[in-house]
């Protein structure tokens, strides 16, 4: 079988887009056994790039980055492109419009395995950007008919400083798990039948036994629809 070639674009943050490499390695060994492995191209920012651009709101030159990364793939050989973070699908439409490549977009797999499970309110966890804007949870509530709930201000504040501050940098503390749990709770307590971790990052802290509801991992998920695509 021709494996399509799988194009990333990484390191938002490289903890991340390394959870990504080996998911999809081990998701083909998986379906193709032996000695095979995933044919893929990663193009991995330097994050700080990346971040001072969502800082600052410079969403137009971020997606400039994104765009030009995406172009690197594409002259590379890529088949499709997957953008191995949430938060940086904001600039989904321009890198569409920008390549002629199709898109694997984070949020379809995700909310294609919730509403398989029946569910329908669901809670979001992410970046600021994730929970605040609408690029993402706009796509949930559209497309796929979710109802999406978020932390309140006081919540996603800790969401997301605990993202930035430690788990790009590979740094996991019991103190914020805990923090992420009482988030996770107060979230069940408004309504949510289920947590998509919308932060490809999350899943490095928190895990079902710190949840009353299943939990969605965006990276487990969309590693693993990759593969799907990849193996077609
Ligand atoms: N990996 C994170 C996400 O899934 C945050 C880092 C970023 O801003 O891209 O949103």
């Amino acid at each position: 079988m021709t494996q399509k070639i799988i194009g990333m674009l990484g390191g938002m943050s490289w903890k991340s887009s390394a959870e990504y490499y080996r998911l999809i390695n081990e998701g083909v060994r998986d379906r193709l056994g032996g000695l095979h492995s995933a044919r893929c191209l990663m193009w991995s920012f330097d994050f700080d790039d990346v971040a001072v651009l969502q800082r600052e709101d410079r969403w137009d030159e971020a997606a400039d980055l994104m765009v030009e990364a995406a172009r690197r793939l594409e002259r590379g050989g890529a088949d499709f492109l997957v953008i191995c973070t949430n938060t940086m699908h904001k600039a989904a439409p321009r890198i569409e419009a920008a390549v002629d490549l199709p898109l694997l977009h984070i949020a379809d797999p995700t909310a294609e395995r919730i509403k398989a499970a029946g569910f329908r309110r669901i809670g979001l966890l992410g970046t600021a950007f994730t929970m605040e804007q609408d690029f993402y949870k706009g796509r949930l509530v559209d497309r796929h008919g979710l109802d999406v709930l978020v932390p309140d201000a006081d919540d996603r504040a800790t969401v997301h400083r605990i993202i930035y501050e430690e788990l790009v940098q590979g740094q996991i503390e019991a103190v914020s798990r805990e923090a992420y749990r009482g988030v996770i709770a107060r979230l069940v307590a408004a309504g949510a039948e289920a947590i998509i971790l919308g932060c490809t990052e999350i899943m490095l802290l928190v895990g079902p036994e710190d949840s009353p509801v299943p939990l969605y991992d965006t990276t487990g998920l969309h590693a693993a629809a990759t593969v799907e695509l990849a193996l077609g």
